[in-house]
């Protein structure tokens, strides 16, 4: 199913690009809760997580990993909390969220506004990190 996601993947719509190889990709979160904070998806257009077979999702969460550890060499913060919510787009995704607190990761809270400037810039320190 075509979602603002498979555009993104297809550099149909602009994004800002962390990290992609023939599977996954990441870019940062248009309305971040924090800086930093990055979605990943598979380049396959299946909706729903649990819906990849075992082998995508393992592999998924592995290159989730690499762009956590990549974010946290560039985000000051306690951890990297993970996230599955998918009830926006219907395209399987984690979120990766900077965090120090439960609150940090609260989607309920009120997004930053962050210049394309400033999201630019953290998008490439942190892809270089990958
Ligand atoms: P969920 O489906 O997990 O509830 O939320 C989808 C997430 O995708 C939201 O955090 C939202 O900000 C993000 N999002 C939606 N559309 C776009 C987009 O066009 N570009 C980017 N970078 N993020 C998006």
């Amino acid at each position: 199913m075509e979602t603002i996601f498979t555009k993104i993947i297809k550099g149909e719509i602009p994004c800002y690009k962390i990290a992609e190889d023939n599977r996954f990709f990441a870019f940062l979160d248009i309305n971040p809760l924090a800086e930093g904070h990055t979605l990943v998806i598979p380049k396959k257009p299946i909706d729903y997580i649990f819906d990849l077979n075992d082998e995508d999702l393992a592999d998924m969460m592995v290159f989730a990993k690499k762009v956590a550890l990549a974010i946290k060499k560039i985000i000051p913060c306690q951890r990297i909390g993970v996230a599955v919510v998918g009830l926006e787009v219907p395209h399987a995704h984690i979120h990766l969220v900077p965090i120090n607190d439960v609150y940090d990761i609260d989607f309920k809270k009120e997004k930053l506004k962050l210049s394309p400037q400033r999201f630019q810039e953290i998008a490439s320190l942190i892809s270089v990190e990958f």
